[in-house]
């Protein structure tokens, strides 16, 4: 089912891990963000297209991890984009002959049957720098950044005040780290990229996270700043005050707490090997 977040802005959400697909009415079809994970919800989004008379004329995938690139063959061939580093990733994962099973087993079990890899990752690379989504329809500006992941982008529906954030500002996940990432530094790299996000926030009024409930208004401000102080705890040692790790998660979400924990031990043990105290 697909839900209006802002004038001629749709989102299609699936429920395992909450993907939000961000469908963005042009002159001629739409521009669709991140299709979702599972056959079945990819072929139900296309028949809603399909009902509203509004074939896919372009795809934009955020960045390169399995859950954004997925595309089902009811979807059409438009062009995917991305931007130039996520293509080459997704390039260079898919060159492996046993690409298929790597990307099987990172899977969640439960769905693993159910997610189609044929078209995973075929992703077109925009040239670096490229400003603005190439589409009959709304401009939509490229806000690439680092920090979840190589060539991640948020995409701003400029003429409607939507954010497409990707794996960012989520209000289930946490800042998910891209370790080591380009600089060996995914803490500082974080940091910058929610100065990026922070830097177009005057123009945002919706934020629609990769994983996760929309937010307006001033949620907006208030999950950049939840972002930050999650990923600043995290540099610092302290344990972070953030109600997506807990005391009371919501059932099923409990892994995110894992995540944390994870991101906690391998930052202490770059730490230990750059010689840095704590
Ligand atoms: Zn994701």
């Amino acid at each position: 089912m697909l839900m209006q977040v802002a004038e001629g802005v749709l989102v299609h959400r699936s429920e395992l891990l909450r993907n939000n697909a961000v469908v963005v009415q042009g002159r001629a079809g739409v521009l669709l963000v991140d299709p979702g994970i599972r056959g079945e919800e990819m072929a139900c989004l296309a028949r809603d297209l399909s009902e509203l008379g509004r074939p896919v004329v372009a795809g934009f995938a955020t960045h390169p991890d399995w859950d954004h690139v997925l595309w089902h063959a009811d979807l059409g061939d438009a062009p995917r984009y991305g931007t130039a580093r996520c293509a080459a990733y997704l390039r260079d994962l898919r060159s492996d002959p046993d690409w298929r099973a790597r990307v099987a087993e990172g899977l969640p079990p439960e769905i693993a049957e159910e997610v189609p890899l044929d078209l995973f990752g075929l992703v077109t690379g925009l040239p670096a720098g490229t400003a603005r989504v190439p589409w009959d329809g709304p401009r939509v500006r490229i806000v690439e950044h680092p920090a979840h992941a190589p060539g991640h982008a948020a995409l701003l529906v400029e003429e409607r005040g939507v954010l497409v954030a990707g794996d960012m500002l989520s209000d289930v996940l946490v800042p998910m780290l891209d370790d080591p990432g380009d600089t060996g530094y995914p803490v500082e790299d974080y940091l910058v990229g929610l100065q990026v996000l922070e830097g177009v926030a005057d123009d945002v009024d919706v934020v629609v996270p990769g994983h996760g409930s929309v937010g307006r208004g001033a949620r907006v401000r208030a999950r950049i700043e939840q972002d930050r102080a999650y990923v600043r705890a995290l540099r610092d040692g302290r344990a972070p005050d953030d109600p997506r790790i807990g005391p009371s998660v919501e059932p099923g979400w409990e892994w995110v707490r894992d995540v944390h924990a994870g991101q906690v031990r391998s930052l202490a043990r770059r730490r230990a090997q750059d010689g840095i105290p704590g």
